[in-house]
């Protein structure tokens, strides 16, 4: 072969893989669930390759001026899918990258988004909580997902929240708001007023049972008060889009409620921890996606909570 066609043939290879490339970088799916919001359903597991750690209900919201991104998804690879998804809708600049608490299958997208320099929005307690779990969250991904784990990365908020902010997209305003330790001590809800659109992070799941990493008592309290908010439209953090409202609401509130009253009462009866485990809730598993893999936690967490009450 000559230098020619050796490199005639280079070529070929390259535009072949950078096909490939583009291939790989398809858009996220996403529905418009309310005029302006856009919201992606992720699986109803835990991550896995197969899955490539898209577990979570991520989206965004366009406003006139610029783009909201509401959670980014598992990996740098959703991240950048979702924003390939905001391509594909607008060609407005991301202004702000909010991530509604700190579990990993709604930050680890943050990436994608650092070269359109938004503001990276969430509680005034993220970043503690963030960085507190750093290392173990690191590992776990890189554990679960192994390469589709590349380039993943903790990025913190550059703007807080404590109690309630506003965001302005240009004829739109979200409301962003932060609440008592429930699923974790980081909650933060976002409230497009002009659709009336509800994006509630994982202080709700539907169909998937609910996992307490914070308080269930706080947890049920929230619940009371987003009861009152009344949205138009709704985005859990895990489950279908849009659910019949308050009925998905009141499903989680009747298994967190349940809990910590099964829970107080094996702590009355002088049960350990264990026993209470073995015992409580058993027979729930019907209702839930997941269960096995989480109710036991669930006791547990609540038990630890509920140990120490008058
Ligand atoms: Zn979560």
């Amino acid at each position: 072969m000559n230098l020619a066609a050796a490199w005639r043939r280079i070529a070929f290879v390259i535009l072949i893989a950078s096909a490939t490339i583009a291939r790989a970088e398809n858009a996220l799916t996403v529905q418009q669930i309310a005029p302006g919001n856009y919201a992606h359903r992720g699986h109803d597991d835990v991550a896995t390759p197969a899955n490539g750690g898209d577990i979570a209900n991520v989206g965004f919201i366009v406003g006139t001026r610029c783009v909201a991104v509401i959670d980014t998804g598992g990996t740098l690879a959703e991240g950048r899918a979702l924003r390939t998804a905001i391509r594909a809708v607008t060609p407005l600049p991301v202004c702000y990258v909010i991530n509604t608490h700190m579990h990993p299958d709604h930050i680890f997208g943050n990436a994608a988004f650092k070269d359109d320099h938004p503001q990276f929005v969430g509680s005034v307690r993220l970043a503690q909580a963030e960085a507190a779990r750093a290392d173990n969250y690191m590992r776990a991904l890189n554990r679960e997902l192994g390469a589709a784990a590349k380039g993943s990365e903790i990025i913190p908020p550059t703007r807080t929240i404590d109690g309630i902010g506003t965001l302005d997209l240009g004829g739109r305003t979200l409301t962003l708001r932060t609440w008592k330790t429930a699923h974790t001590n980081n909650d933060l809800t976002v409230y497009d007023e002009k659709s009336a659109t509800l994006w509630t992070g994982d202080l709700l799941f539907v169909g998937c049972i609910p996992v307490v990493d914070g308080s269930v008592v706080g947890w049920l309290d929230d619940i009371a008060r987003i009861r009152q908010m009344n949205p138009r439209h709704v985005v859990p953090g895990h489950g279908p889009l849009d659910p019949p409202w308050p009925q998905s609401l009141d499903a989680e509130a009747r298994y967190l409620a349940d809990l910590a009253r099964d829970v107080r009462a094996a702590i009355k009866k002088g049960e350990t921890i264990q026993q209470a485990v073995d015992s409580i809730g058993v027979d729930d598993g019907q209702k839930w996606l997941l269960f096995d893999i989480y109710h036991r936690r669930n006791v547990t967490a609540a038990y630890a909570e509920l140990e120490w009450e008058q």
